[in-house]
């Protein structure tokens, strides 16, 4: 073999375990992934006479869930029975709509839950742009039936697995920029209240308990007709900014504020441990309103592939920095597209969720004024490692100030953090979680921030009344509209 020959047989050797680290390994470990993955969404294992929540930390044993009738005057009917009932004999009532808040806010232990998703109904007045829906209901349903109207939903998460009711009682916010949450696209509802009485709420009747029900975790009765403004269906075209997470808010001021073309935008950080929190990348989405007529609704695209990258991703600094690479070329190509704002809304939040018996995904949200965003994201840089926490994903959303509901947390403009952990379904997993809540929320303190209350009760007291100095007077009045205490959850009866 002459010299030449053996050089090159060198380099090809060199160029092939190149393309191996770079393109064959990549692949390998998310196929390692997909196989280790459960084919089937996750099954909950919850024995009879017992109720959990999204957190799957939460089992609890009620006296009876009530899954109310599909016939809407029934269900009305077995609805005000029920709280009557309970009002003459101390039981407790806890409401559930799709059961994805994480700290018991659906659950009373002994108590009589009521499952509100067959209460599902909704018609929609294209004159007045309003939408008539059952609490029940959830968006998955009425993006469906928006859709085939030619309207979207003004805000709501960035998922479509939650109920209307839920949404409005956690006063709920997605990828909407320039909006408050969605107490301001609410403009009215009917609720069953204490004694057994149908009011209906709005910002002219019945005021305070319009403020109080929004944002006010099923504490002050059953909200049944929802009356919400809707919004054109848009085709939209995205556009994506990769930046330096510390130049967030300059870029978010340079392509969001301010453009009313762009109808929704959010960030997310790059959680590779090498570069943690770091990088960030912008999408917006523009609407083309030259693009008239029914859109029509598509399915989710490259779930499989998502998930695996995603779930590789889990206790892996590998999978976490591959997963942000392959996010900055999916989104390339994810923007080269055209699509809906139906379709953007349409997605579940079973495509990303951990199948895992032996552990759980688990959501916190910190909402931090404009000009403390860099203060809150070095105080995550060294939080989050030090509680050697599994870090997940981190997006952030702008939500404007918020002038409808008592408990509200954004008060005054704010950035949302919204985190994904994985942690270990064991006393020491639980222990770990709520160190590291109770760091993050000092920190958000600390920034003039609040958090947000829908997930787990880790919050001690002390910091629960700090971010939300409102709380006092809140139970004053929920003791005031309800002196039996009839409607409860483990929410109220940590803070309360
Ligand atoms: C994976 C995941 C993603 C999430 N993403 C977001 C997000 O993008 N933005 C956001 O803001 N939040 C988000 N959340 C938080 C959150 O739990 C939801 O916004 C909301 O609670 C979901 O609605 P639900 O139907 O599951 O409510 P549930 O959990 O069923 O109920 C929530 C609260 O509402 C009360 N309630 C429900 N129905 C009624 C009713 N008819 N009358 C009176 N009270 C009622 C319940 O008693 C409870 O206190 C997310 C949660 C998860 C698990």
């Amino acid at each position: 073999m002459n010299k030449n020959t053996k050089w090159l047989k060198y380099i090809v050797r060199i160029a092939l375990t190149i393309v191996l680290i770079y393109l064959v390994w990549p692949v390998l470990f998310v196929f390692k992934a997909y196989l280790s993955d459960s084919s089937k969404p996750y099954q909950a294992n919850i024995p009879n006479g017992y109720v959990n929540d999204a957190s799957r930390l939460d089992l609890t044993k009620v006296d009876t869930v009530l899954t109310i009738s599909t016939d809407s005057t029934k269900a009305v009917q077995q609805l005000v029975s029920l709280v009557k009932y309970v009002d003459s004999t101390g039981k407790k009532v806890s409401i559930a709509g799709a059961r994805h808040s994480m700290g018991g806010h659906t659950i009373y232990p002994n108590g009589i839950q009521v499952n509100m998703l067959p209460f599902n109904r909704m018609h929609l007045d294209e004159s007045k742009k309003i939408l008539y829906v059952q609490a029940g209901a959830r968006w998955a349903e009425v993006i469906l039936y928006l859709n085939s109207k030619g309207y979207s939903v003004s805000v709501m998460q960035s998922n479509n697995s939650f109920s209307v009711g839920g949404s409005i009682s956690v006063n709920c916010h997605g990828w909407q920029n320039n909006s408050g949450p969605i107490a301001s696209t609410v403009i009215g509802f009917d609720l069953i209240k204490a004694n057994g009485e149908i009011i209906h709420c709005s910002r002219t009747e019945n005021k305070e308990l319009f403020g109080l029900v929004l944002g006010g975790y099923g504490l002050f009765g059953i909200i049944l007709n929802v009356e919400l403004k809707v919004v054109p269906n848009r085709e939209y075209k995205s556009n994506r900014y990769v930046i330096a997470s510390t130049d967030y808010v300059s870029n978010y001021a340079k392509y969001v504020d301010g453009h009313k073309e762009v109808e929704m935008a959010y960030g997310r950080l790059d959680i590779s441990p090498d570069n943690f929190l770091k990088e960030a990348i912008l999408n917006t989405y523009t609407a083309d309103t030259t693009v008239k007529g029914i859109l029509p609704l598509g399915d989710p695209t490259l779930v499989a592939a998502r998930r695996s990258i995603f779930r590789s991703s889990v206790g892996s600094a590998y999978g976490k920095a591959m997963r942000w690479k392959a996010e900055k070329k999916l989104g390339e190509f994810a923007s080269s597209k055209a699509f809906s704002r139906n379709d953007l809304l349409n997605e579940g939040v079973e495509i990303y969720e951990d199948r895992d018996t032996v552990s759980t995904d688990i959501l916190h949200e910190y909402f931090i004024p404009r000009n403390k965003v860099n203060e809150f994201i070095s105080a995550m840089q060294q939080i989050i490692p030090a509680d050697s926490a599994d870090l997940l994903n981190v997006t952030i959303r702008e939500v404007e100030n918020d002038t409808d509901t008592y408990m509200r947390y954004a008060n005054g403009e704010v950035f949302g953090f919204v985190m994904l952990f994985n942690q270990a379904k064991t006393k020491l997993g639980e222990i770990k979680m709520e160190k590291l809540t109770i760091d993050l929320i000092d920190a958000a303190l600390k920034s003039g921030g609040r958090y947000y209350l829908p997930y787990r009760l880790h919050a001690t007291r002390e910091q629960f009344y700090k971010a939300y100095p409102m709380a006092n007077e809140f139970f004053r009045l929920k003791k005031l509209y309800d002196p039996k205490e009839v409607f409860n959850n483990l929410f109220y009866t940590k803070y309360n």
